[in-house]
């Protein structure tokens, strides 16, 4: 294991971020982290709070993934880099660039600020959705050896492109010119659990709106699952671990349709479930409302399509042990329901 006692961690207003940093304070790091404004740093202070002490060891600097402004003097000083922003929007942009630019050019503004200021480890959140998109469904689970293809644009929505296309730039770049600078990354599931308040991912929404559905069934959408808490202690494990250096790491469960969600609300956190529909759409009703209703329309390639993923690696290398499916999901529908969020 090797040691990192400062720690930049970019993106500190978003969901894994605030998890990582809390990690990191907790484990005796000083944490270095980045918002878009200055306005963001009072929140920011404040969701770590609820998870850790920073006791003096927490800076906040501004810089923004489109300009270079602020990403050097960010990484002066630190041995490891958690590079976790990049843009999530609860709808789908017009044109790819509004989410490819900041994801695959912010990148590498990110890594080349770290070879310069002598950063050891940076650690990328990739997703998935670099890893199993645009091959369509299949039952065999997807590995590290997996990419994504972002010429099939039926197959995925600019958000999963602006992942696979940000991935594999970061590779070819630090294949080309990173130096001594390591690169580990790590490919999330959907992200779901305890929220810190109103500033969720939109992944958390795979919960919340079963909690508030007035639909009478779920469509076939599904994703594999993991908990914030379990992908932040991946980050680290990647950050810490000798042998992680120029690997891929999966971070995911099993995969869950949104009725299996809805088996699992029902069964653990049943005082909370009571709206949560039990029936399949049929595919046929959600071509139907597709046409009526944007947001299903944008989600139309993820029906009916089966994406299983492997995390065997990071079990068997990392020694991570994620907690199950079912626990992530009654602690999210937990916490959402003590913030007022339902
Ligand atoms: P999130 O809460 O929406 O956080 C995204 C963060 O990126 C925010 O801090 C946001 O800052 C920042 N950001 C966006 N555009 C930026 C820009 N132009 N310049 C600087 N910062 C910018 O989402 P999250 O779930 O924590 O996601 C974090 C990472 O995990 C992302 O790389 C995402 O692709 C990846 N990931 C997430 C999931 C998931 O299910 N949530 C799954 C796989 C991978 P503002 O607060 O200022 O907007």
């Amino acid at each position: 294991m090797a040691e990192f006692d400062r720690v930049l961690v970019t993106g500190g207003s978003g969901y894994i971020a605030s998890f990582c940093i809390a990690q990191l304070l907790r484990e005796g790091a000083s944490v270095v982290t980045t918002v878009r404004s200055r306005t963001r740093e009072a929140d920011v202070r404040q969701a770590i709070a609820k998870l850790a002490d920073a006791d003096g060891r927490l800076e906040v600097r501004v810089a923004d993934l489109n300009g270079d402004d602020g990403w050097w003097d960010a990484c002066a000083g630190c041995s490891g880099v958690l590079h976790v922003a990049s843009p999530i929007p609860s709808e789908s942009p017009k044109n790819d660039d509004e989410l490819v630019r900041p994801a695959r050019d912010g990148a590498l503004r990110v890594l080349k600020a770290a070879r310069d200021a002598g950063v050891r480890r940076v650690v990328m959140t990739s997703s998935s959705a670099a890893v199993c998109y645009g091959h369509g469904g299949r039952s065999k689970p997807y590995t590290e050896a997996d990419w994504s293809d972002p010429r099939d644009r039926t197959d995925s929505s600019a958000y999963e492109r602006s992942k696979m296309i940000a991935e594999r730039a970061a590779w070819d770049w630090h294949a080309r010119e990173g130096g001594a600078l390591e690169l580990v990354t790590i490919c999330p599931g959907a992200v779901i659990g305890p929220v810190l308040g109103r500033d969720f991912s939109a992944s958390v929404e795979i919960v919340r709106s079963l909690l508030r559905t007035s639909m009478p069934g779920l469509p076939r959408f599904g994703w594999p699952l993991v908990d914030v808490r379990d992908i932040a202690d991946l980050h680290i494990r990647a950050l810490r671990s000798l042998n992680a250096a120029s690997q891929r790491f999966i971070g995911a469960g099993d995969f869950y349709w949104l009725q299996d969600v809805g088996r699992a609300l029902r069964e653990r956190t049943p005082e909370l479930a009571g709206r949560v529909p039990t029936r399949r759409l049929p595919s046929w009703l959600v071509r139907l409302s597709a046409l009526r209703n944007p947001a299903v329309r944008a989600r139309m390639y993820e029906l009916n399509k089966l994406r299983p993923v492997s995390a065997e690696k990071a079990k068997r290398e990392l020694g991570w042990a994620p907690r199950s499916n079912d626990d992530a999901i009654a602690d999210t529908a937990r916490s959402l329901s003590a913030e007022g969020l339902l």
